[in-house]
């Protein structure tokens, strides 16, 4: 292809990327001020599986400095490309399998997804010989994520062991208690998920006050989220397009 059929493809990929991007912030805004909530108190974080190196760039261009990734292999590779984007914050937010906590600890600076103590104690082992090792400089963010169904096949903490998880890793050296995570169940109504999962961070809030963050909400329930004190809305489809494959 030639260079101006590539920097046309660019320009268009970017002036399409930007226009969606305005209409997501307004869109958080929106619920953001009809849930009467401080300025601020949420924030985008763009998920960008599937999508190239290249498309995260466009969007650190227009602005954008956290990014979220759910498949290790995939995230490693972005990562490695675009490692000289000054302050650019990745964050892991897909299931993780405890034999990639090591690579995941090399360049993750949030992990939203740690739904066992298992987990916990690998990514803590990860984390502190990162620390060591001087390839992070602080420890790593966790979120606990939780179920708020019964089916173990989709991942998440049940709701009953949060409290004893959370205590393990405020008191670990590599990681760091940031908050809660929670995918509203196939075919349940985001309210009511949403409302349950304030309840549970409340509760979480009350023995660990640091623990602020409530990731909450994508592309097709944000506003319900939202209501509920998301701090976090984890975004791909109406920021980025329609991924290729949606399995994951
Ligand atoms: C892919 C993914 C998202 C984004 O979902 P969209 O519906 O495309 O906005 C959010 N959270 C997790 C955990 C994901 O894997």
């Amino acid at each position: 292809m030639s260079a101006q059929s590539v920097a046309g493809r660019v320009d268009r990929r970017t002036a399409e990327l930007s226009a969606n991007l305005d209409g997501l912030l307004a869109r958080i805004e929106a619920a953001r001020g009809a849930a009467g909530r401080a300025p601020g108190s949420v924030r985008l974080l763009p998920v960008t599986k599937f999508f190239p190196a290249a498309d995260v760039e466009i969007l650190y261009g227009l602005g954008q400095r956290e990014f979220g990734e759910s498949r290790e292999q995939e995230a490693t590779a972005k990562v490695a490309e675009l490692g000289a984007l000054a302050d650019i914050r990745w964050h892991m937010i897909g299931r993780l399998q405890r034999n990639k906590a090591r690579q995941v600890a090399r360049w993750a600076h949030t992990v939203h997804s740690v739904d066992s103590e298992r987990l916990a104690t690998a990514l803590d082992g990860a984390a502190s010989a990162a620390l060591d090792a001087g390839e992070r400089a602080e420890p790593l963010r966790v979120l606990l994520q939780v179920s708020l169904d019964s089916d173990p096949e989709r991942g998440g903490l049940a709701q009953a062991d949060v409290g004893a998880l959370a205590d393990l890793i405020a008191s670990s050296r590599g990681l760091r208690l940031a908050g809660l995570m929670a995918i509203p169940p196939l075919g349940a109504e985001s309210d009511r998920s949403f409302a349950r999962l304030a309840t549970l961070h409340t509760m979480l809030l009350a023995d660990h006050p640091e623990a602020t963050e409530l990731s909450a909400g994508m592309s097709g329930d944000l506003e319900s989220a939202i209501a509920y004190g998301s701090t976090v809305v984890r975004v791909g489809t109406a920021l980025m397009g329609a991924r290729p494959i949606t399995s994951a």
